[in-house]
């Protein structure tokens, strides 16, 4: 069927192809937390691919200063050397008081190796004081298939709180109260975070975006 598209489809019509071609889409991510979510979300036909089914071992470093261009990275690492179009994604988490910081940094706020624990106290240290706690998560998904980069972006609204409360989730959880609750992302269930996050919100509109392509 490919070829048959190849020979009446203008040469740039790469994308057109890949969907076509088996659905195969690279997900830069070693994490098996995000894998699931995403493959959970995917229609069946879609087959996802880690790095190292495609023979990529090493890490890839994040070396921008925004979440599109660190997204960008990964997914064009992993497109060009597996031919394969690639899905990456990059989050943190955006505080109004603090100019946006953590930010692109968020997994290393208190210095390189530092743990949740770390980096949320270093947060509580840098609002003392301040009375503005709004705060987002956000997350960007990087799409690049073949010549075309197309993003899509989710994000949870909130306020920090005064203290870390509960034991669920990961990285800022504990101190993350989204609007509408009382309780942070460490004490909500887990269905309850998924349904409002930033993650699932930007990978929304990743699938809305590929489901106009078949
Ligand atoms: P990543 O790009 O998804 O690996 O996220 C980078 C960092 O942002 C994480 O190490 C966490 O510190 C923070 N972060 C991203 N998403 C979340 C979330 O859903 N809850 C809590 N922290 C998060």
């Amino acid at each position: 069927i490919c070829e048959v598209f190849r020979a009446v489809l203008p040469s740039n019509s790469d994308s057109v192809l890949s969907y076509l071609a088996g659905m195969k889409i690279v997900l830069s991510t070693q994490n098996p937390n995000k894998r699931k979510e995403l493959l959970e979300m995917l229609p069946d036909h879609y087959q996802i691919l880690s790095p190292l089914e495609v023979n990529w071992t090493e890490p890839i470093a994040e070396t921008g200063d925004t979440l599109r261009a660190n997204a960008l990275i990964k997914a064009k690492t992993l497109s060009d050397h597996s031919g394969y179009p690639a899905l990456a994604d990059d989050s943190g988490l955006l505080v109004d008081a603090l100019r946006g910081a953590p930010g692109v940094y968020s997994a290393r706020y208190a210095g390189e190796g530092a743990t949740d624990q770390d980096n949320m106290a270093k947060l509580l240290r840098e609002m003392a004081g301040k009375p503005n706690r709004k705060a987002h998560f956000e997350t960007v998904l990087a799409f690049v298939d073949g010549g075309s980069v197309h993003y899509f972006s989710g994000q949870v609204h909130g306020h920090i709180g005064e203290q870390p409360r509960g034991q669920n989730g990961f990285g800022y959880d504990p101190l993350f109260i989204p609007e509408g609750h009382d309780q942070s992302f460490g004490q909500l269930p887990a269905e309850t975070k998924k349904s409002l996050s930033h993650r699932s919100q930007a990978l929304k509109a990743f699938l809305a975006f590929i489901q106009t392509k078949e």
